[in-house]
């Protein structure tokens, strides 16, 4: 008999034998959740949340999305799994829908099990096409805890797993805000972003760099929308050079900007983009790297060197084909759109005004970012680059806030995203900010006014 599960019994086991990543063991209280749906999960106690994070920023469509359940639940009593050697209905419909929503030539699609393994397979194509072996990637950035993958992330996760031989060089990006180029306009930081990496590739050997890889919209280093003309900047610099361009669309891709993938935003093709997250709305795990005409071309008939036993996984697959098709069916990209463009952005902006500690609000779809302040003149954070213990206390704070009102916030050193279900309701998402507007009150207590 199953014993009685409740929040005790579930916390119990899990203290005693899960062990929770990025995270000290002994420190953590993971809260018991007992259900979900839609843009909300709730605990044994009765407490709701409204979902800003969307988990982890991939339940796109929200939690049990009830026409990719249902698809969930067919294919697993018709065929759950099969190697990746053979054809499969469910995967080649997936690479097909996946293919026509790529730009460009990227027609063909190599299936993984999440975003870093797809980072992985990426620049080890890219390496095999060039037969080049260095990686240039942004410093601000986020590509997965795989060995490649942590090495070309730009942010405090890859400090303890950088190993000097990874072969990866990181430059800045544009980021206005916090510009790392002293520069006063969006365009004037666009050019100098670009005149530094082209100095990048020049003092590294243009020779020597087989791909530069970079997050479409950088996502939990802070939400940077790069400015007009930037990625077009990158791609030229690529072309001139033979360099691979990688973009990775994770967390950007599959409807949270507005767009299926956010490249589409600036008209930009690069040769690889590696998704995940979205494609699934995270319902079964997937990923995978959408490949250019001329890279898919160096392994016609030269056999690729990489593989995994879930490549395609069918239950992944069908998962992937009912989420597109439900996205399709209820135009949630373009819901998402207008969600920022309606309810989010002008919303976030209003709360920039009231608040002393909103220093910037920046996004666009349902993928925002608030930048928390002690003061809006000098941009001080709220707390210091990768603080910890008492230095973090305001941003605690503010979570801590934000959780007790049933607001389930995604916090990142001195940032909160407002990153919800791309299908989230008009009176959701204006509930959220409701709540948002009262938990930023604790942050406004550390403010310098
Ligand atoms: N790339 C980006 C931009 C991400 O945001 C993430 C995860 O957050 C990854 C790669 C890694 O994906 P995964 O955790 O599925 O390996």
């Amino acid at each position: 008999m199953t014993p009685h599960v409740t929040a005790a019994t579930v916390k119990a086991a899990d203290r005693a034998h899960v062990f929770h990543s990025w995270s000290a063991q002994a420190l953590i209280d993971p809260l018991a959740v007992a259900g979900a749906e839609g843009s909300y999960f709730w605990d044994y106690d009765g407490n709701r949340f409204l979902d800003f994070a969307s988990q982890l920023v991939n339940t796109n469509i929200g939690h049990q999305h009830p026409k990719v359940v249902e698809a969930v639940r067919e294919q697993a009593a018709r065929l759950c799994t099969l190697a990746p050697g053979f054809a499969v209905d469910v995967r080649s419909e997936a690479a097909r829908l996946i293919a026509e929503r790529t730009p460009g030539d990227l027609d063909k699609i190599f299936f993984t099990n999440g975003g870093a393994e797809a980072v992985e397979n990426a620049v080890r194509m890219a390496r095999l096409h060039t037969g080049r072996q260095k990686v240039l990637s942004a410093y601000r950035s986020y590509h997965g805890a795989t060995a490649a993958a942590i090495n070309l992330t730009g942010d405090p996760r890859r400090w303890p797993s950088d190993t000097a031989s990874a072969g990866v060089v990181h430059f800045w990006g544009p980021y206005l805000y916090r510009s790392a180029f002293h520069a006063s306009t969006e365009a004037e930081e666009c050019e100098r972003a670009l005149a530094h990496l082209a100095d990048t590739i020049a003092f590294e050997g243009p020779q020597s760099v087989a791909a530069i890889v970079l997050e479409t919209v950088p996502g939990t280093a802070g939400i940077m929308t790069p400015p007009d003309g930037y990625l077009a900047g990158v791609r030229e610099l690529c072309d001139r050079h033979g360099i691979v361009f990688v973009l990775d669309e994770v967390m950007a891709g599959f409807g949270r900007t507005g767009r299926w993938f956010a490249s589409e935003h600036w008209d930009v093709t690069p040769d690889l983009i590696c998704f995940a997250k979205g494609v699934t709305s995270g319902y079964v795990p997937l990923g995978g790297v959408a490949i250019s005409a001329a890279i898919a071309e160096t392994f016609a008939t030269r056999p690729y060197p990489g593989g995994l036993t879930y490549s395609g996984h069918p239950l992944a697959c069908a998962t992937a084909v009912a989420t597109i098709n439900a996205m399709e069916e209820e135009g949630v990209v373009e819901h998402a759109a207008r969600l920022g463009e309606d309810v989010l952005g002008p919303g976030l902006r209003a709360l920039a005004e009231r608040h002393p500690s909103v220093g910037e609000v920046r996004g666009l779809g349902a993928f925002w970012a608030l930048e928390l302040v002690r003061d809006k003149g000098t941009r001080e954070p709220l707390v210091p680059y990768n603080a910890a213990g008492a230095d973090n206390a305001p941003m605690a704070e503010f979570t801590a806030a934000c959780k007790a009102s049933g607001l389930w916030p995604f916090v990142n050193m001195n940032r909160t995203h407002v990153v919800p279900p791309c299908n989230i309701g008009e009176t959701e998402a204006k509930e959220g900010l409701a709540l948002l507007d009262e938990a930023l009150t604790v942050a406004d207590r550390h403010t310098a006014s």
